[in-house]
C-alpha cells in the first residue's frame, strides 16, 4: 500500500501531482510520501502489537533527519550501524533509550559515543568486538547492554550480496560458539548480555527463514536460560519485504502471524529492525528523460538519474517498476508487475549518463514510447535510494522532497558544484 497514485493519468503523491513538484523543484528528485511511512510503520507496530515491540527504524535505508524526527515522532526507535548514524538520530530528536547499534567494524570512538548516550542495546558481531566493548565499557565506569549476534544458518533466499545470516558471512557468531562466548564474556560486571540478535538478510519475501531462524534462537536462549543466564529480549532484525512488485512483498499480519504464536509467553522482549519495508514503497525516483536512441536491437532512454543516484539495479540486480508520470489512456493500467503486457510498449532501456556500461535502471523493460523532457517515475526507491548515492563523475546528489496531504517540503537541497568540492583543501 502506498500514496503514490495515478489521478486522470497523472500521478499524484498524496495530493500533490508529481509533475508538479518536479517542476519546481527540477529531477532527478527523490520524492517521499509521509502518510505511507506512517502506514508502513503503524502496520508493523498493529500487527506486533500484542508483543508490544520496540519498533526500531533501521537508519541505513532512508536517514534523512527529517524522516527520522517524523519517525520519531510516532514512536519509533532506531536500528544504527554507525556513529555517523547515532548522530542524525540524536540530532533528529530519537531517544537514545530505544537506539540498537550493529555493525561488523564499530570504532572504539563509536563505541564511546554510543556509551555516551546511553543507547539500548550493542548488537555484537564477534567475540574481539564484546571483549573491546568491555574494555571500553569498564574503562568509563559505565553499565550497557549487549545483545550477541548470532547465525542461526538458515538461507533467505535473497541475493548474496544481501544474505547476512549463513555462516560464511561476515556478521554475527556462529550459533555453535554463541555458548562459549557467554560463559566466556557473559557474567560481566559492565556488559550485561541479556539478549540475542538475529539479521538474516533482505528483502525475505516470505516468512519461513524467520521462523527457522527464531526456532534454533529459542533452543539456543533455552540452553543458556538453563545454564544461569538472564536473556529478556529477543531482536529479529530487519528484512521484511517491499513491494518492488504488486503482491511480492507479505504485508505486515502475515509475518506477525508466522512470528507471534512462536515467541507468546517466552519472557522476550521484542526488537524489529524493519528498513525497506517502512520506507521502501514511500519514496520514488523522478528523472527525466534526455535522449532516445537506437543500439544495435535495443531501444535506449537515457534519463538525467543515474547510477550515482540508485545503484541498486546495477548493485544487487534489482527491479524497480518504471513508468512515465502522465500517460495516455492507452498505457492507464499501472499496477506494477513485471512485465507489464500491454500493447503498444517497446522493449527499453532505461540508462543513466555516466560512463560506466553497468549505469542502468532498467533492462529489457516493457514501457510505454517516451521522449525528451518527458519524466518517468522509478517506484519503490525509498530504500536503499538517495542513502547510497553518491558523487560519481562529479554529479550533484538529487534533492529529496517530503509529501504531507498538500504540503511539500524539500528536506535536502540538490547539491550545488560548489558542494561537490567543499571538503577539499585548495
Ligand atoms: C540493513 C539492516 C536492517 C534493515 O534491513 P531492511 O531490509 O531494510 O529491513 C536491519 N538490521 C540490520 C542489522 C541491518 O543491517
Amino acid at each position: 500500500m502506498d500514496h503514490f497514485q495515478y489521478k486522470n493519468n497523472e500521478l499524484y503523491c498524496e495530493e500533490v501531482p508529481v509533475g508538479q513538484i518536479a517542476g519546481q523543484v527540477g529531477t532527478p528528485v527523490y520524492i517521499y510520501s509521509a502518510a505511507t511511512l506512517k502506514h508502513h510503520f503503524q502496520s508493523i507496530q498493529a500487527a506486533f502489537s500484542e508483543l508490544d515491540p520496540l519498533i526500531c527504524y533501521s537508519v541505513k535505508g532512508c536517514s534523512n533527519i527529517n524522516i527520522l524526527r517524523q519517525m520519531s515522532q510516532w514512536g519509533s526507535g532506531f536500528d544504527v550501524v554507525s556513529g555517523g548514524e547515532l548522530f542524525r538520530v540524536l540530532k533528529a530528536g530519537g531517544g537514545a533509550d530505544k537506539v540498537v547499534y550493529a555493525g561488523v567494524g564499530k570504532t572504539d570512538d563509536e563505541i564511546r559515543a554510543a556509551i555516551e548516550a546511553g543507547i539500548a542495546y550493542f548488537n555484537i558481531e564477534s567475540e574481539a568486538e564484546l571483549e573491546n566493548l568491555i574494555d571500553i565499557a569498564t574503562d568509563m565506569k559505565r553499565e550497557v547492554h549487549g545483545a550477541l549476534r548470532i547465525n542461526p544458518d538458515v538461507d533467505p533466499e535473497t541475493h548474496r550480496y544481501t544474505t547476512t545470516g549463513k555462516k560464511e558471512t561476515k556478521f554475527g557468531v556462529d550459533i555453535e560458539r554463541g555458548m562459549a562466548v557467554f560463559e566466556t564474556y557473559g557474567r560481566n560486571e559492565y556488559v550485561k548480555l541479556t539478549a540475542i540478535h538475529l539479521h538474516i538478510g533482505s528483502p525475505v519475501n516470505s516468512t519461513e527463514p524467520y521462523v527457522q531462524a527464531i526456532e534454533k534462537a529459542l533452543v539456543f536462549i533455552e540452553t543458556l536460560r538453563s545454564s544461569g543466564f538472564t536473556i529478556d529480549a529477543l531482536d529479529l532484525g530487519g528484512g521484511f519485504g517491499a513491494d518492488y512488485v504488486t503482491g511480492q512483498a507479505p504485508n505486515a499480519s502475515v509475518y506477525a502471524a508466522a512470528i507471534v504464536p512462536l515467541l507468546r509467553g517466552r519472557g522476550l522482549k521484542l526488537i524489529l529492525e524493519p528498513g525497506r519495508s517502512i520506507s521502501g514503497n514511500a519514496g520514488v525516483f523522478i528523472t527525466e528523460v534526455l535522449y532516445t536512441k537506437r543500439g544495435g536491437e535495443k531501444e535506449f532512454v537515457i534519463v538525467d538519474g543515474a547510477m550515482n543516484d540508485l545503484i541498486r539495479p546495477m548493485l544487487y540486480d534489482a527491479f524497480h517498476f518504471i513508468w512515465p508520470i502522465k500517460v495516455t489512456d492507452a498505457f492507464a493500467t499501472v499496477k506494477r508487475t513485471d512485465p507489464v503486457d500491454l500493447p503498444g510498449l517497446k522493449k527499453t532501456e532505461v540508462v543513466g549518463g555516466i560512463c560506466e556500461s553497468s549505469d542502468y535502471l532498467a533492462k529489457d523493460r516493457m514501457l510505454p514510447p517516451v521522449q525528451r523532457g518527458e519524466k518517468l517515475c522509478v517506484f519503490t526507491a525509498g530504500a536503499y535510494g538517495f542513502a547510497m548515492s553518491s558523487q560519481y563523475n562529479s554529479r550533484p546528489r538529487a534533492a529529496e522532497v517530503l509529501v504531507d496531504g498538500s504540503e511539500v517540503q524539500v528536506i535536502r537541497r540538490r547539491e550545488t558544484y560548489d558542494d561537490l568540492i567543499e571538503a577539499e583543501t585548495m
